[in-house]
Order: structure tokens, then C-alpha cells, then sequence
């Protein structure tokens, strides 16, 4: 892997947890020092599992964000452990990280972040582009294209597409390395709730149809209802997960949470 190895393997049993892709041991994070000191993240312990659509959801400030930076590598934790697959991202140097999270993670931001001067093509390829080791998947690159319906928009720029199209050059972009594990922070956040549906059965379908595994932090009762598991974050702790919520379920409990 471009000179740099992940020490795969390293920490066995402890990472993996039966089917878990991504998991969080005794996370803590705590941002500042003294008096201004701030946990985010205090203690959480969560496994996230393979072909799942979690919604991780919980009140302003909880710590979802946190919890997603330091489960992917984005951001370190200040004790405890990240793992994903058998590695312990905890261990990793800022290029071993890179690597991890080029080679096997997928990120969808509010803002999606493409390049405004490369064509949807290029923004969908640049994560492959960018890694020596990697080469474009021609077919899954058009199966990818045909299914989220962008297949005539590839050679056009950002500045061309609709808000849709553009999300769904983002969500490609997410997947088409393969990685393990995608993790999207409010990515409906600042759509109106036609596109916010469309983008929620993209990412649906793309569970259900190719594997993909995804963890997405959201405040939305209607997004976390396309998910297959719901976690509840308050004060830097897990507080209740549930299985298949609904929306009145997601509703209720964000109630009784604040
Ligand atoms: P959420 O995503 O649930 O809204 P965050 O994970 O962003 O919550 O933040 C959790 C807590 O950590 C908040 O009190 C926030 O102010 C604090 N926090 C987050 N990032 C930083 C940072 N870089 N520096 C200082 N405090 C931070
Ligand atoms: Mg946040």
C-alpha cells in the first residue's frame, strides 16, 4: 500500500467483534485542558456491523460528530480505542491513517465537498485517482452511475447538475472504492425533504442491494427511519439503541431524551 502497511492482524480478537466493520472501546475524547476541558465523547463502547444502515442520533452538542471523527480516524481519541476491521486506528501514524481511510472508508458530508474545476466523472474517481495502488472499476463505476440515474451527467461540472445530481455524484464517490464502511455526518441536513428522501433510498439501496455498510449521524426522525438500527448518543455516552424504528418510535425517544 504505497509503502505504507497497516499493521493488520495487530489487535485480533479485541477489534473484531463478531461481523462489527467499525467499533469503539472505552472511546473517550476530550477537547481543551483545565476548567475549559470538554468530553465529547466519555467512555462509549459500540460496534457497528456489516450490510447495517445505522443512524447515530442524540441532542445538539451529544457527541455524534465526535464519535464518527474518532471512529473513523478524522480526529484521535484521548484514551480508549477505535478499531476498524482488526486494526486499531488508535495505533496508526498520519499516514497510516490516510491510507485507512483512502483504502477502506467512505465519507458523505452536509456539503459534499466536490471539486468545482473536475467533471462528476473525476470527483467520483479522485478517491481511486489518488491511490497508486488502485485502479477505477470501469463496471462498477457504470453500475454505480445507472442505479443512482447520473449516467448521462458524468461529464458535466458540479456547477452543472442540480443539488440532487450533485449528492448523488457524492454518495458515488463514497462507494466506489468499496470501502467497509461509509460514514455520512447529516448529510439531509441542508437538503429540502424531496431531495433528502431521494439521497435516504439511494443509500438504502445501496445497502441493500450491494453490502454497503453505513453509519450516518443525523437529528432527522424521518432519516433514521430508513435505517436498519438506530443509537441514541447523550453527553459523550450511548444511552438506547432500537432495531427497525419507525418514525413515532425515533419521535418519542428523542422526546424523552431532551
Ligand atoms: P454533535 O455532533 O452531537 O452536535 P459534537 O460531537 O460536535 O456534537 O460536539 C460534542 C461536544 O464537544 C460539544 O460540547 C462541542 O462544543 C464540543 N466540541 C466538539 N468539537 C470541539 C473542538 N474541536 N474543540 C472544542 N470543543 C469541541
Ligand atoms: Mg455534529
Amino acid at each position: 500500500m504505497s509503502g505504507v502497511d497497516l499493521p493488520v492482524g495487530s489487535n485480533g480478537e479485541a477489534g473484531l467483534d463478531g461481523d462489527n466493520v467499525a467499533r469503539l472501546v472505552a472511546a473517550t475524547k476530550t477537547f481543551g485542558e483545565g476548567d475549559a476541558a470538554v468530553t465529547a465523547l466519555n467512555n462509549a463502547t459500540i460496534g457497528f456491523r456489516r450490510r447495517q444502515f445505522t443512524a447515530v442520533m442524540g441532542p445538539s452538542g451529544s457527541g455524534k460528530s465526535t464519535l464518527m471523527y474518532c471512529q473513523s480516524g478524522l480526529d484521535r481519541l484521548t484514551s480508549g480505542h477505535a478499531y476498524i476491521g482488526d486494526v486499531d486506528v488508535s495505533t496508526l501514524n498520519d499516514q497510516q491513517l490516510s491510507v485507512l481511510r483512502r483504502s477502506k472508508l467512505g465519507f458523505i458530508f452536509q456539503s459534499f465537498h466536490l471539486v468545482p474545476a473536475l467533471s462528476a466523472r473525476e470527483n467520483i474517481t479522485l478517491p481511486v485517482d489518488l491511490n497508486p495502488d488502485a485502479e477505477v472499476d470501469e463496471d462498477f463505476l457504470a453500475e454505480l452511475a445507472g442505479v443512482l440515474g447520473i449516467e448521462n451527467r458524468l461529464q458535466n461540472l458540479p456547477s452543472q447538475l442540480s443539488g440532487g445530481q450533485r449528492q448523488r455524484v457524492a454518495v458515488a464517490r463514497a462507494m466506489i472504492p468499496r470501502p467497509d464502511v461509509i460514514f455520512a455526518d447529516e448529510p439531509t441536513g441542508a437538503l429540502d425533504s424531496k431531495t433528502s428522501g431521494e439521497l435516504l433510498a439511494y443509500l438504502r439501496q445501496a445497502v441493500d442491494d450491494l453490502g454497503q455498510t453505513i453509519v450516518m449521524v443525523t437529528h432527522d426522525a424521518v432519516a433514521a427511519s430508513h435505517c436498519d438500527r438506530v443509537v441514541y448518543v447523550q453527553d459523550g455516552h450511548l444511552v438506547d439503541e432500537a432495531m427497525n424504528p419507525t418514525v413515532d418510535d425515533v419521535l418519542d425517544k428523542i422526546r424523552e431524551l431532551s
